[in-house]
């Protein structure tokens, strides 16, 4: 029997195709550095889960667990090169988990803003629908392929040219709180906002140009927690703790 959350009739899935943005971070697992395979293990079984149900999905990786630019540019790299060696980033970690999904048996394909021949497909919109039509994970690496940009915008980039429904940013916490949950025990957690309290509060929750862009093309953003497991599933059938960021509350 399937016990996915998805699966119940009462709370079939009202997406149809949604992405994710897993930050580099989250592939760590508890190292310091670099990818946990056991996490991204972890994190595959629950993008099957979705997968299986029918809904189309996409990922936005990451790369701050190899490289961030503005930390090599901090060092006196020059910005535009760091953060290619970033945008390279999230290229590994894209095929980290493309091969942990296949393990599972789920299709997936690889595709990158910046062109490399021989590891992945190069990204082109209408072939990626394509992909997902047909039930294929599709991963978008390599950022936007522009330097100074971030993969949170590269999240709401593609998540309009794809016309998803919905965008999940999967983080360590299970929403956004009014300050930062392990640091003030007052800290109040946010049921919903607006991409508008978004940017006005300065909420740290993606940056802002990734907040406009969700705002204009009218996506709406949940953020929830990654670490437990089935939460992806959980979700989006609207269960569990997380926080809707969306123009009508
Ligand atoms: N990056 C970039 N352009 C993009 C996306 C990413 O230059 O369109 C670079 C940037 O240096 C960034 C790094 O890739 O620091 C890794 O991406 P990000 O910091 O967004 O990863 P995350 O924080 O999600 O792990």
């Amino acid at each position: 029997m399937n016990t996915s959350p998805l699966a119940k009739t009462a709370t079939a899935p009202k997406y149809n195709r949604v992405l994710i943005k897993v930050s580099g971070e989250a592939l760590m697992g508890d190292k310091g550095y670099g990818q946990d395979l056991k996490t991204i293990q972890r994190i595959a079984v629950d993008i099957k889960e979705v997968a299986d149900s029918g809904v189309q999905v996409c990922v936005v990786v990451g790369g701050g667990n190899i490289f961030r630019g503005i930390s090599g540019a901090a060092q006196g790299m020059e910005r535009s090169s760091a953060d290619y060696m970033g945008m390279l980033a999230t290229i590994l970690n894209a095929l980290a988990i493309q091969n942990i999904l296949d393990q599972t048996g789920i299709e997936t394909r690889v595709m990158s803003a910046i062109e490399m021949d021989q590891i992945c497909e190069p990204y082109i919109r209408r072939r990626a629908i394509r992909h997902l039509e047909r039930g294929r994970v599709v991963i978008f690496a390599g950022g936007i392929g522009s330097p100074y940009f971030t993969t949170d915008t590269t999240a709401a980039l593609r998540a309009s040219e794809m016309s998803c429904d919905v965008l999940l940013k999967a983080t360590s916490v299970d929403g956004v709180y009014s300050a930062d949950p392990k640091k003030d025990p007052n800290a109040t957690h946010h049921a919903t906002l607006t991409h508008h309290e978004v940017l006005s509060q300065d909420l740290k929750v993606m940056d802002a140009a990734a907040i406009s862009l969700t705002r204009e093309n009218k996506i709406p953003i949940i953020v929830f927690s990654i670490l437990e497991q089935g939460n992806f599933a959980k979700v989006l059938a609207g269960e569990g703790k997380y926080t809707i960021i969306q123009d009508q509350k």
